[in-house]
């Protein structure tokens, strides 16, 4: 998907500052920028109140950076602007572009629930509360140079059971939309690190099972969660392809299953369009 995007490009008035960008951003998903310069000084990108330094590197033309920007799920307005702003010796270089914003509408999904397995103890919601304390930390230090490359690998080759940003309600109460997809599978399941990068966590987590966070770099992180065994340590690099664990059912689910989300520049994305290859 990203590679068959047609692109278009931005320049600066005064430097040879440029942007490659898609022709539409859709909410709920990544979109690919590409930056090019005459000089290796970093790059800031900002778009819908966030930011992210690049740091392009020597091509055949100057020097080039890639980066996935991301738009959340209910981004609501008509098109997203992107900055590029270059800091030089001489002064600042700036180009902007407004990219329209294609509107996916996600699918909704009622269910009635016994109550018992809704409402949460104390004790549940108190190490739930400390288990995102610790994820929110971890994203808060996350690597800045860039370990993932375009085309990411599906983690399992099964089918979707439950696609990314379904919005359940039980009993007629909105509960928070799918962070990410459900992709089948066996108990015991191979599971593949869809890109090189580092794992930030390997840990049992109250809802999420025995899940493994792994950093790609430049606000990339993918989110393994359910599974039965470890085959990774914190702090370990990992390679695309390495088998990082297995599937299973651990946390609060019913079944055997890999729930999978990528989170890009702080928020979950739709991980499909992203994947161009097999496991
Ligand atoms: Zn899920």
């Amino acid at each position: 998907m990203l590679l068959c995007v047609i692109l278009l490009s931005a320049t600066s008035a005064l430097g040879a500052l440029r942007m490659e960008l898609p022709e539409n951003a859709v909410n709920g998903r990544a979109f690919l920028v590409t930056v090019h310069s005459d000089s290796e000084f970093p790059v800031l990108l900002k778009w819908d109140a966030r930011e992210l330094m690049v740091n392009p590197v020597q091509d055949k033309d100057g020097y080039s950076a890639i980066a996935l920007l991301s738009l959340p799920r209910d981004f609501s307005k008509k098109s997203v602007t992107v900055s590029a702003i270059e800091e030089h010796v001489s002064g600042t270089d700036t180009v902007t572009r407004a990219v329209p914003v294609k509107h996916k509408k996600y699918r909704e999904q009622h269910l009635n629930v016994n109550r018992k397995y809704v409402e949460l103890s104390k004790k549940n919601l108190d190490r739930h509360y400390g288990e995102q304390a610790v994820v929110k930390k971890m994203l808060s230090s996350l690597q800045v140079e860039r370990m993932w490359d375009r085309g990411f690998l599906r983690p399992v080759n099964g089918g979707v059971s439950s696609e990314f940003g379904v919005q359940r309600f039980f009993n007629g109460k909105p509960r928070k939309p799918h962070s990410g997809i459900d992709l089948r599978g066996k108990t015991g399941t191979p599971i593949k690190a869809c890109a090189d990068g580092v794992v930030r966590i390997a840990d049992d987590h109250f809802f999420s099972g025995n899940s493994i966070y792994i950093d790609h770099g430049q606000g990339v992180v993918s989110v393994y969660c359910h599974l039965s065994k470890f085959l990774v340590k914190e702090g370990e690099p990992v390679k695309k392809g390495q088998v990082i664990g297995k599937v299973g059912a651990t946390g609060r689910v019913t079944g055997p299953h890999l729930h999978f989300t990528l989170k890009v520049a702080g928020v979950s994305v739709d991980p499909m369009p992203l994947f161009s290859e097999k496991n």
